[in-house]
């Protein structure tokens, strides 16, 4: 997508964590414009998270620059949502779909929630589809509701860019594409940057992919992500049973995709698509594939 504003701007970044010597990622060059929806895909260990941390300002590049909403991460917060991998949740703990959703809004001890923080709440959740729930515990939701609760949660101020990190990892197909969906809904008004391995939703939902592992392999259109080999530099291979998916083996070796799983060796890959259980199954290529 050229068209729009810059939303994020990484020119030349490396990223290392405290105490190691080897970057977690290494010029990496990414622009995200306005309304864009892109997926960052890449095998486990491979820095999409490091990426979101990046953009956080939680993370400080050695080289390069970092630019969200024409500012410094950490200036440019106010307007960045964040859903993390695993909404951390004690599901005994008694708050309401609301008083979670009422949370976004927290702006530090000793201030109050405002009458305009209730109303922005009630019209979130409205818009997830999860407002006749407002008042159900959320340990009583399903994966799929709950994450409505926590995508509510990280869009309740109205944020110009979102952050997702595996976001459909623990819900079910159905509720994956209607997960989806919203987000479709939700870039009309601003842009969001998806961590995942849902690569049978990206064809269909995203305007751009960005293929990491340590450094970026392609970062464009949908369509330019056939050639995954390439790209990722091991052996990709698309079977079909149900929804057709791809199911990637270990990087540097050789295709781990075929009669009997292999071991793993390598990167765990791990990109599958909905609706679709991996484990064990045969793929109507007659190939069996790995427990992605
Ligand atoms: P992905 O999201 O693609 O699975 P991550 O960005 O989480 O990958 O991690 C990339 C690499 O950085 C991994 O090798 C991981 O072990 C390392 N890493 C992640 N977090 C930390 C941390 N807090 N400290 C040190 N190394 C980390």
């Amino acid at each position: 997508m050229e068209s729009g504003k810059p939303v994020v701007s990484m020119e030349g970044v490396t990223l290392t964590y405290a105490g190691d010597r080897t970057p977690v990622l290494e010029s990496i060059t990414l622009k995200v414009a306005e309304r864009e929806l892109l997926a960052v895909i890449g095998p486990n260990g491979s820095g999409k998270t490091t990426i979101l941390k990046g953009l956080l300002g939680l993370l400080k590049p050695i080289s390069g620059t970092i630019e969200v909403l024409g500012k410094s991460p950490k200036e440019a917060c106010k307007g960045v949502g964040y859903l993390p991998q695993k909404s951390r949740f004690d599901p005994a703990f008694p708050i309401t779909v609301f008083d979670v959703v009422l949370t976004g809004c927290y702006r530090g001890l000793f201030k109050r929630y405002t009458c305009e923080d209730r109303e922005k709440t009630v019209e979130v959740l409205r818009r997830v589809g999860m407002y006749e729930l407002r008042d159900r515990r959320v340990g009583l939701l399903s994966g799929g509701q709950a994450q409505r609760v926590f995508l509510a949660r990280a869009i309740v101020k109205g944020p110009e860019l979102l952050l997702l990190d595996e976001p459909t990892a623990s819900i079910d197909p159905d509720m994956q594409k209607s997960f989806y969906e919203l987000l479709a809904e939700l870039k009309k008004k601003m842009a969001i940057v998806l961590v995942t391995h849902d690569i049978g939703a990206i064809s269909v939902y995203v305007d751009t992919v960005a293929c990491v592992n340590r450094t970026l392999f392609y970062h464009g259109s949908t369509e330019g992500i056939d050639n995954l080999d390439e790209l990722y530099n091991c052996p990709v291979d698309i079977i079909s049973h149900g929804v057709p998916h791809r199911v990637f083996s270990e990087h540097g070796g050789s295709a781990a995709v075929e009669n009997g799983a292999k071991g793993r060796t390598g990167h765990d890959c791990g990109l599958h698509s909905s609706g679709t259980d991996t484990g064990g199954k045969t793929g109507s290529n007659g190939k069996r594939a790995r427990d992605v």
